[in-house]
């Protein structure tokens, strides 16, 4: 290790690195197999208007259980799906299955897909994107791809350019994760982008750090600014709905409205959603 200075003793036995190398080899070997044993379910969480309250969509999350490993969060395997290339498949996966999902949907909702640095870099999103479309027939304005914005920042070269054309073809983009290190204000217009996600620790901060506050109004003074709408991810209080009403944040994610669901239990959920509002309707007349 680095603070071993002076040292130039063989390194010991590091267990724990080992074990984690370990898990990584077994996580990509399984990986491998994973597709085709139908491992992947997509899971879907509401996203909110913050205005009205009302269900606009959803963002679809992978999910992956395998029989020796059991359930991987996305935060483990994700990484290494991309070292290894495997991304670019399991990101098609993604797309076509979600978009799919998404024509069981009611038809004035959106539906959020990750997208990986890697497929916009290594990949064919452009095509992948356009066959999705022709082959299920949904509408391109339903569809939102979301790229964390760590991606932007190394070799962007041709990364903008791929980002208009699929947005020429009608597919808005959400900017993932906003706000978690790699932040340049001035970039911000020049990307095609419909959408900020500012990161769930954003949102944790929110009432709690004393500049959190501030910066969110700044925040959506600057997404008004810019025509881009600003959504909170990882809203979980009845508080943090408040901060985002008081601040004009446009949309909301998180626990408070709703944990991703599977397809059935989404569909019930935005089913409930129109009650709901019906009955809201009604009291008004
Ligand atoms: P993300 O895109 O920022 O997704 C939001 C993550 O926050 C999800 O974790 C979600 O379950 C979690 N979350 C949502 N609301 C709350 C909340 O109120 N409180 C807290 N504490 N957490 C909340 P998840 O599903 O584990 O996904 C983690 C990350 O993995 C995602 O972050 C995304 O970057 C990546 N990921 C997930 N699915 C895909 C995929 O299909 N493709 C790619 N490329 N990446 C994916
Ligand atoms: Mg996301
Ligand atoms: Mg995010
Ligand atoms: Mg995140």
């Amino acid at each position: 290790a680095a603070h071993s200075a002076g040292s130039t003793a063989p390194q010991p036995y590091d267990p724990v690195l080992s074990k984690q190398q370990f898990r990584s080899r077994e996580i990509e070997r399984a990986l491998g197999r994973a597709l085709d044993r139908g491992e992947f379910q997509i899971w879907y969480q509401p996203q909110h208007r913050v205005a009205d309250g009302k269900l606009i969509g959803s963002e679809a999350l992978v999910r992956w259980s395998n029989a020796s490993l059991g359930r991987v969060a996305p935060n483990e395997f994700i990484a290494i799906a991309e070292s290894t290339g495997f991304i670019l498949e399991l990101g098609r996966f993604v797309l076509e299955q979600s978009v799919e999902d998404a024509l069981a949907m009611p038809p004035d909702l959106g539906i959020a897909v990750n997208v990986s640095g890697v497929q916009l870099i290594a990949g064919d999103v452009l095509g992948d994107v356009k066959r999705v479309l022709e082959t299920t027939g949904l509408p391109a304005s339903r569809l939102c791809l979301e790229l964390t914005e760590s991606v932007l920042l190394d070799g962007s070269g041709g990364l903008i350019e791929t980002m208009q054309d699929v947005q020429f073809l009608g597919v808005s983009w959400a900017l993932d994760d906003f706000g978690t290190g790699y932040s340049s204000m001035g970039y911000l217009s020049q990307l095609p982008l419909e959408k900020i996600k500012l990161d769930k620790a954003f949102t944790m901060s929110l009432g709690v750090d004393r500049a959190s506050l501030p910066i969110l109004s700044a925040m959506s003074d600057l997404c008004r600014g810019l025509g881009i709408k600003l959504l909170c991810e990882g809203v979980e209080t009845e508080d943090h709905l408040a901060h985002l009403q008081a601040h004009g944040c446009d949309e909301a994610q998180g626990y408070l409205f709703g944990r991703p669901m599977c397809l059935t239990d989404f569909l019930s959920y935005a089913s409930s959603q129109i009650q709901e509002s019906a009955i809201a309707r009604a009291d008004l007349r």
